[in-house]
């Protein structure tokens, strides 16, 4: 059977990218970054005030002298003034421009004015005080910010400050998500006592959603001849499909087949994992199938193992780093599969992320999800799981 490792793998060997948009600053918080962001001026562009209070020349201060006559008011958003002699002062208002030939700015609170004068009341100044140089923070034409990463409200400081009104970014994949099964019914309805309502379809399109991804959302009976027709229509419209269902032993578990029959190529079928074995991957011309096992927990929890890492590839961004989580309870799973332990997270005082087994009755037990945070990836070959062990993490919460 396919191991957990060589699903990843094969997950990503068979990534698609799906090219790159302009789109206004306002939508681009969440979208990956295509381009390089460089200030188009010096970080800050002119010797900045950042204090209010007087500017003055070093000079004369270290030449004894305390009291200045005040020439003006240097505003913020005001053109540069002079300090015209070097006994003068200006007053000076934060984000404002140091006064030319001044070089130093006394706080407010350490004068007094009175009378057209300000007297500095304190001994300790050092020259070039309360400025915020031109150019220290990043010189003109330097990358600031470079083209793959992940767009947070940082990204859109940075690029509205040097202009950026719209973004090079990322275009997202078109997804369906289809639930699958004849037991199902809408969210609005009653179900009758041998029906369900489903819930996987949105609790992945919000899982999607949180991704920057507004996933359509399809159904199929369980109907030979009404999956490969719906399914060909998908194959030519989507960069991938997800679907929960129909891919185990049942007798109604159609999609293996009819994905066949419509020339999806099977990469594997079955994972040596719990919850999600019957997990079905293909790939068809276009399409990137991705088969879950209808059961509420695989569905999800394959979603953040298996599909987050396909995306984050095919947009060009980093894989995640390896999180890790020490298990906080003895477990123990017998079968060789690799079992990914849903468990609830404190962050100890130690510094450590503690993870709890919150196990839950199995992979139907989509209640037990609200419970716990993420799943711990507990390997093969063990049974025995021991308090203090260290095991990878996939946080959904
Ligand atoms: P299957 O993989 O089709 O055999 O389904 C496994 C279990 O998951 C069955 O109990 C289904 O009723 C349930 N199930 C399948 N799809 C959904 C869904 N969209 N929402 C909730 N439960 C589902
Ligand atoms: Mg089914």
């Amino acid at each position: 059977m396919t191991t957990v490792e060589q699903a990843t793998q094969i997950i990503l060997q068979n990534t698609l990218t799906f090219g790159e948009e302009a789109v206004p600053l306002a939508n681009a918080n969440g979208r990956i970054l295509r381009e390089d962001l460089a200030a188009d001026r010096d970080f800050p562009p002119f010797d900045r005030v950042s204090m209010d209070g007087i500017a003055i020349r070093f000079e004369a201060f270290a030449a004894g002298q305390r009291s200045f006559p005040i020439k003006g008011i240097q505003a913020a958003g005001a053109p540069q003034l002079v300090l015209t002699q070097k006994n003068n002062c200006q007053e000076v208002m934060t984000g404002a421009v140091l006064p030319q030939d001044a070089d130093t700015v006394i706080r407010y609170e350490d004068l007094e004015i009175q009378d057209g004068q300000a007297t500095i009341l304190i001994e300790d100044v050092q020259e070039r005080q309360n400025i915020h140089g031109r150019g220290t923070d990043r010189r003109q034409g330097e990358v600031i910010v470079k083209a793959g990463c992940k767009i947070s409200p940082a990204e859109i400081g940075v690029a509205a400050t040097v202009g950026k009104a719209g973004l090079q970014v990322a275009v997202l994949p078109k997804v369906a998500i289809i639930s699958t099964g004849d037991e199902l019914v809408e969210v609005g309805e009653t179900p009758l006592p041998h029906q369900i309502r489903k819930s996987n379809v949105h609790t992945l399109a919000a899982t999607l959603a949180g991704w920057g991804i507004e996933a359509d959302l399809l159904h199929l009976q369980d109907d030979r001849a009404e999956i490969e027709a719906t399914l060909t229509e998908c194959l030519k419209k989507y960069d991938a499909l997800i679907l929960s269902g129909g891919v185990s032993m049942g007798k109604f578990d159609f999609l293996p087949e009819a994905f066949g029959a419509l020339g999806v190529r099977e990469l594997f079928h079955k994972v040596s994992q719990r919850p999600g074995k019957p997990f079905w991957f293909g790939r068809g011309e276009r399409t990137v199938v991705f088969a879950l096992p209808g059961n509420p927990v695989s569905t999800f929890m394959c979603t953040h193992r298996y599909f987050q890492p396909w995306l984050r590839a095919g947009l060009g961004l980093q894989p995640f780093e390896n999180q890790y989580a020490v298990l906080e309870e003895d477990f123990f799973f017998k079968p060789d599969l690799t079992y990914f332990l849903q468990v609830k997270l404190v962050r100890r005082e130690d510094g450590v992320t503690g993870a709890w087994p919150v196990a839950g009755r199995g992979s139907g037990d989509l209640a037990n999800l609200a419970e716990a945070d993420a799943f711990l990836e507990l390997p093969t070959g063990k049974q025995n799981f021991k308090k203090g062990e260290v095991f990878p993490l996939f946080i959904y919460r």
